[in-house]
């Protein structure tokens, strides 16, 4: 717990600290309320949670005193409330062959690192992952899956860049099978400049996987970079009308001002959350805890 706190330390000493400023000793009036909204949504929390806040102490407490410490309770109640149905860990219950999981996002989301930081968890676990190096139009992202693989101690399929995604994916599938292995953690491209080719190639993707196996991928995670703010609402948009997303991760909340976007992302589309990032270490990735980061975020 502490270690997240530390992380959303920029969120929580943001918010926390202008809620503060608002509430120090302050009666619960129109004007504050309408002060406590703009600044919940200027954090990126979304108009809904946002509303559900305010509503929630003018019901409560409309022209009574109030303290910084209890809308900082109420805040982090709301926002608990609202991620605790979507707190869903990763489950591997594939019975049909090995289990297979696609990662996407745009560059730089933290995709790369998100699956590596799962390869390293799995294998401790007992599993035995390969890592499929499926974005095949950057040397360096196929350079960073063949690294997370030494970490992980597990088999990386990669091919020369430029090679077809697609037929490597299928690939993969198929040595998986053949070796025995439970687990299919494969790599996308995300370039951001030409959406519709990139949407185009993810289908691709996904309709060849399925010619090996009918129900994979298992799942399709989507890792949104957690600096981005509510910017992360439309790029989860683009990728929900490529795929089918199953969950998402949120990586970089060790250090932004920005996390409450994920409060906007996750309950606009009631996506379940299975981690957070907090480093670019192999341990730091984080069990998604929606009691813990609700009060980590509202400081
Ligand atoms: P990709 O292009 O989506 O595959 O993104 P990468 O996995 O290459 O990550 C982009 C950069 O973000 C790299 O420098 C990572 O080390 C860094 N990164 C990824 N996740 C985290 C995180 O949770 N916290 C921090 N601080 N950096 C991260």
């Amino acid at each position: 717990f502490s270690r997240l706190v530390s992380g959303l330390s920029k969120s929580s000493s943001k918010l926390g600290e202008s809620v503060t400023a608002i509430f120090t000793k302050r009666k619960l009036d129109r004007e504050a309320l309408d002060e406590l909204e703009d600044l919940l949504i200027a954090s990126d929390l979304g108009t809904a949670a946002a509303l559900r806040v305010t509503d929630r102490l003018a019901r409560d407490r409309f022209d009574k005193e109030i303290t910084d410490e209890e809308v900082r309770e109420t805040l982090a109640e709301v926002i608990c409330e609202t991620l605790a149905p979507l707190e869903k860990p990763l489950q591997l219950t594939g019975t049909d062959g090995p289990h297979v999981i696609l990662f996407v996002g745009v560059n730089g989301s933290g995709k790369t690192t998100t699956l590596g930081k799962i390869a390293v968890k799995l294998k401790r676990e007992g599993r035995d992952p390969i890592l499929v190096a499926g974005d095949t139009f950057r040397a360096a992202a196929i350079e960073q899956v063949s690294v997370w693989g030494e970490r992980a101690k597990s088999p990386v399929i990669k091919r020369e860049i430029g090679a077809d995604a697609a037929g490597l994916a299928f690939d993969a599938l198929e040595q998986a099978e053949r070796e025995g292995r439970d687990t299919v953690l494969i790599d996308t491209a995300g370039r951001l400049q030409n959406k519709a080719e990139l949407m185009d190639e993810l289908r691709k993707i996904v309709r060849v996987i399925r010619k090996k196996n009918p129900s994979a991928p298992h799942e399709t995670v989507l890792v949104l970079d957690g600096t981005v703010g509510s910017n992360a609402v439309s790029q989860a948009q683009a990728f929900l009308d490529a795929a089918q997303i199953t969950g998402l991760v949120m990586t970089k909340l060790d250090g932004t001002a920005k996390g409450g976007a994920l409060v906007q992302v996750a309950e606009k589309f009631q996506l379940p959350i299975h981690y957070i990032g907090i480093g670019e270490g192999e341990d730091d990735l984080q069990a998604f805890n929606a009691r813990d980061f609700s009060r980590a975020l509202a400081g």
